[in-house]
C-alpha cells in the first residue's frame, strides 16, 4: 500500500517533488527507496503521515489539499489493479445492480480491504441519504493535529473507488471529523445522491 502512495505521488507530483517532499519530511532514507512490491506492512503510519504534513506545509493547505486529493485519487487505480485478483471484484462495476447496491457492496469490501492489509481500522455506518466511512485508527492524520480536518489522501481515494464502481459517477465525499482536530475517529461523509 505504501508503495502505491508513493507510486502515485510520483504521477501527480513528479520524482522531483516526491523526491522534495520526503527529504521535507525527514524521510530522506525513502527517495528512490520505495517499499518492496508485496503484503509485508513495510510502511509506517508514521511516514504517511509525515508525508502528508510535509506536503501541506510545502504547498500550503490549499495546494496541499488538492495535490493529496489526486494523489488519493490515482491510488485508487493502482490499489485496484494489484487487488482485483485478491478481491475478485473486477466486474463489480458491470454487474446489473441497481447503483446503491453496488455502492454498499463496495464499501464494504474497500472496508474490508483495509482491515485486512493494513494496520488502518475502519467501519461503516449508514444513515438514509448517506454513508459513514468511519476511521478509527488512521494512518492520513497519524499523531497530527490540524485546525481542519486532514484526511484528502482518504478522501480522494473513497471518490476515485465510488466513481470507479458505479462507472463514472460523482459523489459528495467530505470528512467532517478528524481525529487530529480531536475528535475520537476520522468520519468522512458520502452522500448516497451522486452529484453528477
Ligand atoms: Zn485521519
Amino acid at each position: 500500500m505504501g508503495r502505491i502512495v508513493l507510486t502515485a505521488m510520483d504521477d501527480i507530483m513528479g520524482r522531483p517533488g516526491v523526491n522534495a517532499t520526503l527529504n521535507y519530511a525527514g524521510l530522506a532514507e525513502r527517495v528512490d527507496s520505495y517499499p518492496p512490491n508485496n503484503l509485508e506492512l513495510g510502511f509506517s503510519f508514521t511516514e504517511l503521515a509525515m508525508i502528508q504534513e510535509a506536503i501541506d506545509q510545502l504547498f500550503g493547505e490549499r495546494g496541499g489539499r488538492a495535490l493529496a486529493l489526486r494523489t488519493g485519487r490515482e491510488t485508487f487505480k493502482y490499489a485496484l489493479k494489484d487487488f482485483m485478483p485478491i478481491l475478485g471484484i473486477a466486474d463489480l462495476a458491470f454487474r446489473p445492480l441497481h447503483l446503491g447496491i453496488k455502492i454498499k457492496i463496495g464499501l464494504e469490501i474497500f472496508a474490508e480491504t483495509f482491515n485486512k492489509f493494513t494496520d488502518q481500522v475502519v467501519r461503516l455506518s449508514e444513515e438514509p441519504d448517506r454513508h459513514l466511512w468511519i476511521i478509527e485508527r488512521c494512518p492520513v492524520c497519524w499523531q497530527r493535529t490540524s485546525e481542519r480536518p486532514c484526511c484528502h489522501l482518504a478522501v480522494g481515494l473513497l471518490r476515485e473507488s465510488l466513481n470507479w464502481v458505479s462507472n463514472g459517477r460523482e459523489f459528495l465525499v467530505r470528512e467532517d471529523e478528524c481525529v487530529a482536530t480531536g475528535h475520537d475517529a476520522c468520519v468522512i461523509t458520502i452522500v448516497k445522491k451522486p452529484i453528477r
